[in-house]
């Protein structure tokens, strides 16, 4: 196995235990799913079954940690009372359903304000979240997506994480989720070392490094700033191959997963071949400086 710790979001389709068979078929270490249909409310609710074949596919694939990614639908920072309500549920859920299969963090994006402020937007948020946190037990935390910022969307400003976490009196369980695409996007500029370490002296000020617990790796077809979240293959969208150069050499995070969300088709090349462009920006270490 490489000693990147990278992979990519994998489906579950056909069962939750499915995605680590496709995830070895890649050659990811690290995987991250959907714990139901995006798209949907609604869920089947996980058997005991579900969660032996889960654990078991996981053990046997050595595919480790997972992460998993909340439904698209949920919006914490919603201003319709019934919406923000209906989030919060489901969003408790999704808790729920990670910490039955063993699945250590749950990504969310921090929701859309839709017109109404970014402060009581983030206010709604950490209201929820922390409601979220006294209700699910742990072990499961919460990591917290940078977003691109396209349309009211929270969380495109590091200052807007911040701010979020500030509100939550549970710090151990809450993170972030760093997306790369998205970091460029809302205008900071990773493309040269010097661009990719004052973003991250920029973060670590306002909301720390070690909070950091997964990447999104991916690069972006638009430009800085556009505010657009469009994913590219490593290295052939805007960001090209410095930034993730500087990424995957950062030692600070060489135990934080890396995944992929970069376009693909069920055959899995191109997440083959994104992980071979990340590998192929290491920088090979003498043993004992590692
Ligand atoms: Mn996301
Ligand atoms: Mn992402
Ligand atoms: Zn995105």
């Amino acid at each position: 196995m490489s000693e990147l710790l990278a992979g990519a979001h994998m489906s579950i389709a056909g069962g939750v235990h499915r995605a680590f068979k496709r995830g070895q078929l890649a050659g990811c270490r690290t995987i991250q799913i959907f714990l139901k249909n995006s798209n949907q409310w609604k869920a089947k609710t996980l058997t005991d079954l579900d969660s032996a074949l889960f654990k078991d596919a996981q053990k046997q694939s050595g595919i480790q940690p997972v992460v998993a990614h909340d439904s698209y639908l949920i919006n914490l920072a919603s201003p319709d009372k019934s919406l923000w309500h209906k989030s919060l549920e489901a969003f408790i859920g999704e808790m729920k359903r990670a910490n039955f299969l063993g699945i250590p963090y749950l990504v969310m994006h921090p929701g859309a304000h839709v017109g109404t402020g970014i402060e009581v937007g983030i206010k709604r948020i950490s209201e929820a979240l922390k409601s979220a946190l006294e209700t699910v037990e742990p072990p499961v935390s919460v990591l917290l997506e940078n977003t691109a910022g396209q349309g009211s969307s929270i969380g495109h400003c590091f200052e807007h994480l911040a701010a979020i976490m500030e509100k939550i009196p549970y710090p151990d369980r809450v993170g972030v989720c760093l997306d790369t695409c998205h970091v460029f996007a809302a205008g900071y500029d990773i493309r040269t070392e010097e661009g990719y370490k004052s973003t991250m002296r920029n973060f670590d000020c306002l909301v720390g490094i070690k909070k950091i617990r997964a990447f999104h790796v991916n690069d972006s077809k638009k430009e800085l700033g556009s505010h657009v979240d469009r994913h590219a293959h490593i290295g052939q969208g805007c960001i090209g191959l410095e930034a993730f150069r500087c990424l995957v050499n950062d030692r600070r995070f060489a135990k934080v997963p890396k995944i992929l969300e970069t376009p693909k088709g069920p055959e899995l090349e191109e997440d083959i071949m994104n992980l071979a462009t990340l590998k192929s920006l290491l920088v090979k270490r003498a043993a004992d400086e590692r």
